[in-house]
């Protein structure tokens, strides 16, 4: 039995939790609840073969170090959040890649994918990391084609974030 771990990172209030209960439950909701840890399992029938994915959602802050760490060193698959109207949360991202591939030698190996969530507030104006910028770190460290705007609050390409996250993973495409 093998079991496929998905490991949600990234600042607090970013969207970790809000994208994966969009995405698990189909749901959203305006508080904020911050998270320790939680880990979300499903199994899935993919034309007959069981298919058994654990995602895993963490804090954002940078209080469980230790967390942060196994978290990192258990993971079959990351994504990386950031929040589009927040600047410092695009750095962290940047610092998180890094300790990803210090801790994790196969990194090459480990689908990821890095998110802007937030993507709703563009018609705001109130985005600070552009989509350029976003573009051309990710291409430049390994990450290509791995960059992805989404919206939690509106259900834009949170599907898409997991069918990408699988292709990766070269697994069969799921339904909810
Ligand atoms: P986490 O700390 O990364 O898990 O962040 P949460 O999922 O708890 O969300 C933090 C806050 O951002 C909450 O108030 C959410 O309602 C809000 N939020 C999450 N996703 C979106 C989004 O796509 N658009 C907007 N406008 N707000 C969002
Ligand atoms: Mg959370």
């Amino acid at each position: 039995e093998q079991r496929h771990r998905l490991v949600v990172l990234g600042a607090g209030g970013v969207g970790k939790s809000s994208i994966i209960a969009r995405f698990l439950k189909g749901t959203f909701t305006d508080t904020y609840k911050p998270t320790v840890e939680d880990l979300h399992c499903r199994d899935y029938d993919v034309n007959g073969s069981l298919i058994k994915v654990d995602v895993l959602d963490t804090a954002g802050n940078l209080e469980f170090p230790a967390m942060r760490r196994l978290s990192i060193s258990t993971a079959h698959a990351f994504l990386l959040v950031f929040a589009l109207d927040n600047e410092d949360s695009f750095t962290e991202v940047k610092a998180l890649w890094e300790q990803i591939k210090e801790q994790r030698t196969n990194f090459k190996d480990l689908p990821c994918v890095v998110v802007g969530n937030k993507a709703d507030l563009q018609s705001s104006g109130v985005v600070l990391v552009s989509r350029a910028d976003s573009m051309d770190w990710a291409s430049s460290h390994g990450l290509q084609n791995a960059f992805m705007e989404v919206s939690a609050k509106e259900d834009q390409s949170i599907v898409t974030i997991f069918q990408r996250l699988l292709e990766q993973a070269k697994l069969p495409a799921m339904r909810k």
